[in-house]
C-alpha cells in the first residue's frame, strides 16, 4: 500500500498542469494497490492548489509558508520537502521534470540519502516501483527499481494522462518547514522572465517547431502564426538556435528543452536523434518536410511531404476558420 507524494509546482501563484498528471497517475496507482496520494504545497496561499489537487484524486494536501518559502530557493525548498518526507514517509515522491523540478529533485534526494530516477516517463507498482524513463537521446527505455524505502522521481510533463478523480483533499494541513533559524547561503532577489505572454513550450499541449527549412529569421513569423492560430507554443530545432534565428529558449532537444504535447508539428526539421530526444514522446507528430526520406517521418504520426512555404499559410489560414 504505497503513500505516493507528489510536489504541486507553483511560481508567482501559477500552478503547473504537471502536478495534476502525477496525482491523476499517483491515483490510478493508489486505487489499484491501496494507499494514499498527497499534494505538497510551498508558498503562499495553498486554497487553490489544494482545490484542484482534490479534483485530480489527492486524499491529502500539505502546505508549508513562510518568508524563505515566498520565492523560489533550492536551499529552503528542498530543505522543507525533505523534511516533509522525514515526517510523513511517503514511499514516493514525485516532482515534475521542469526547469524547478529539475533543480530541486536530486536536492531533496541527497537529504534524504535516498535513490533519485530522473525524467521519468513511465511508473508501475508491484510490490515496489518500477521507474520507466528514455536513455540514448531517447533510443532506449530503461525500468529502474530504487531500492531505498523512498525514492524522489522527477516526472517529464505530459507523461501521465489528466483524470479528474475526485479525492478527498479540500483544506490544507500545514507542515513545519524546518526552517526556523535557517542561514540560506543564497537568496533570491528576483527572476525575470523572456518571452512574455507566449505559451510555455513545456506547458503547452500543442508545439509548433521550425528547424533549418524556414531557410532564414524572417520565416519564422510562417512558424509563430500557425502557433498563434492553434494556440500553441512555437519551438525550435537547434540549427536555427545555432543561427541566431531564435531565441535558445526556443530550443527543443537534446540540449533544449524536453517536451511531450499532445500534438507536435515539426516544420523544415530533418529529425536528427538529438531532436527527437526532446519531442519523440509527444501524443501525435505530425512532420512537414519536403524530402520523404527525412528522419522525422520514422516517428510522425501523419506526413506531409510538401513545401513549408506552401503547407504552413494554407494550413494557418484553414485552423484560423475553424477557430473562428
Ligand atoms: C551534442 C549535440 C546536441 C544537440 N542538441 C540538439 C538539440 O537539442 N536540438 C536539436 O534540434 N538539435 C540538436 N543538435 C543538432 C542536430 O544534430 C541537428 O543538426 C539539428 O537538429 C538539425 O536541425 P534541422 O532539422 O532544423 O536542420 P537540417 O538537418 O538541416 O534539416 C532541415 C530539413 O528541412 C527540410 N526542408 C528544407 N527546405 C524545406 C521546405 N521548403 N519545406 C519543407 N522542408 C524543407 C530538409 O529536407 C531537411 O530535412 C545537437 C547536436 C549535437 C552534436
Amino acid at each position: 500500500m504505497p503513500n505516493l507524494a507528489v510536489f504541486i509546482e507553483q511560481r508567482d501563484g501559477v500552478l503547473k498542469k504537471v502536478a495534476w498528471q502525477m496525482i491523476s497517475e499517483a491515483r490510478r496507482i493508489a486505487d489499484a494497490n491501496g494507499g494514499e496520494v498527497w499534494g505538497v504545497f510551498l508558498g503562499q496561499d495553498a486554497s487553490t492548489a489544494t482545490a484542484e489537487a482534490g479534483k485530480y484524486g489527492a486524499d491529502k494536501v500539505f502546505a508549508a509558508s513562510g518568508d524563505a518559502l515566498s520565492t523560489y530557493n533550492s536551499e529552503a525548498w528542498s530543505t522543507a520537502l525533505a523534511g516533509f518526507c522525514k515526517i510523513n514517509n511517503p514511499d514516493i515522491l514525485m516532482i515534475g521534470s521542469t526547469a524547478m523540478g529539475k533543480d530541486l529533485g536530486p536536492k531533496v534526494a541527497a537529504k534524504l540519502e535516498c535513490a533519485c530516477v530522473s525524467d521519468a516517463v513511465g511508473l508501475k507498482f508491484d510490490g515496489g516501483f518500477e521507474i520507466r524513463r528514455p536513455i540514448f537521446a531517447g533510443k532506449c527505455f530503461t525500468d529502474v527499481v530504487p531500492k531505498t524505502a523512498i525514492s524522489v522521481v522527477g516526472i517529464r510533463p505530459n507523461a501521465f494522462v489528466l483524470e479528474e478523480k475526485g479525492g478527498a483533499a479540500t483544506a490544507a494541513e500545514t507542515f513545519d518547514p524546518g526552517l526556523d533559524g535557517i542561514d540560506l547561503k543564497a537568496v533570491v532577489e528576483k527572476f525575470e522572465t523572456s518571452g512574455g505572454g507566449k505559451v510555455e513550450l513545456t506547458d503547452a499541449e500543442i508545439i509548433v517547431s521550425g528547424g533549418r527549412g524556414i531557410k532564414g529569421p524572417e520565416n519564422y513569423q510562417l512558424i509563430e502564426k500557425l502557433a498563434e492560430t492553434l494556440g500553441a507554443a512555437a519551438g525550435a530545432s537547434r540549427a536555427v538556435v545555432d543561427a541566431g534565428w531564435v531565441d535558445y529558449s526556443h530550443q527543443v532537444g537534446q540540449t533544449g528543452k524536453t517536451v511531450g504535447p499532445n500534438l507536435y508539428i515539426a516544420c523544415g526539421i530533418s529529425g536528427a536523434i538529438q531532436h527527437l530526444a526532446g519531442m519523440s514522446s509527444s501524443k501525435c507528430i505530425v512532420a512537414i518536410n519536403k524530402d520523404a526520406n527525412a528522419p522525422i517521418f520514422k516517428v510522425a504520426d501523419y506526413g506531409i511531404v510538401a513545401d513549408l512555404f506552401d503547407v504552413l499559410p494554407a494550413l494557418t489560414d484553414e485552423v484560423g476558420k475553424i477557430r473562428s
